[in-house]
């Protein structure tokens, strides 16, 4: 192995570092309902196709999750951190599945953060919306009997959206962060957080094209899940900020 070719700034992994010696003790009242308590464990440099990231491993109290953060550039103190939170994927950010857009979203977004003076990726293990892998499958499965990604977590019990962002509240708070400027067309997530006393100084929208196979799935989280996408480039569109634009996806016939 030849050596890391330019090792960016010391300085900043020292910036990280130095949390997991202020958390080693920590333990706080928790975050949310499960009052998640999260601890910075371990820090690396993580060189990517991307662009360059420190890796953050976070124990937590509430789960064998392994949640980590991606961290470009310097955020500890830092004011309007673009962030993203994404949730684990398998199928789509592993595998290349075409099923949904994770990977696309994965990729768009490092890509976006590695080209920004900072930013953070939060890389949580909430599989299949929180519904985990198995189930994702079975959801599949009803997909393929007809139903959309929404009745088929109803079908089997969950909500349409399991997932639970105190963790990830905790996470940027370990961080350091003062503020985020969160990239998502989820405003959910940002409810969430806020919610959890983080400042969500403003939304950077995440533009991403579809396709053939995903394309009803992006209309379902459009249409009944609240997501800001537009889908035709067309009329829907509502308060917060830019259009979300889904690119090259203008055929006349796109039903609903
Ligand atoms: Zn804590
Ligand atoms: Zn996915």
């Amino acid at each position: 192995m030849k050596e890391p070719s330019e090792v960016p700034s010391q300085a900043q992994a020292t910036g990280l570092q130095q949390l997991v010696d202020r958390d080693r003790d920590h333990n706080c009242g928790g975050f949310g309902v499960h009052h998640v308590c999260v601890k910075v464990d371990a820090v690396a440099h993580l060189p990517t196709r991307f662009g360059d990231f420190q890796i953050v491993a976070f124990w937590n109290n509430r789960d064998n999750k392994e949640h980590i953060a991606l961290v470009h550039g310097d955020v500890i103190g830092a004011a309007d951190v673009p962030t993203r939170l994404h949730s684990e994927c398998l199928t789509g950010d592993a595998l290349g599945s075409l099923r949904c857009d994770c990977r696309d979203q994965l990729e768009t977004a490092l890509r976006a953060l590695a080209s920004m003076e900072r930013g953070i990726l939060l890389y949580l293990r909430q599989e299949g919306r929180g519904i985990g892998l198995v189930n994702k499958v079975r959801a599949y499965a009803l997909q393929e009997a007809g139903l959309d990604t929404v009745d088929a977590n109803r079908a089997l019990g969950f909500r349409d959206d399991e997932r639970d962002y105190a963790v990830a509240a905790h996470m940027l708070q370990s961080l350091g962060v003062r503020s985020i400027q969160l990239m998502t067309n989820n405003p959910d997530k940002i409810r969430q957080l806020e919610q959890h006393g983080i400042t969500v100084s403003g939304r950077l929208p995440h533009v991403m094209a579809s396709n053939e196979h995903n394309r009803f799935y992006l209309q379902t989280k459009a249409a009944r899940s609240g997501h800001f996408i537009d889908i035709d480039e067309g009329a829907r569109l509502p308060r917060q900020g830019d259009p979300v634009v889904v690119a090259g996806d203008r055929e006349d016939d796109a039903e609903g």
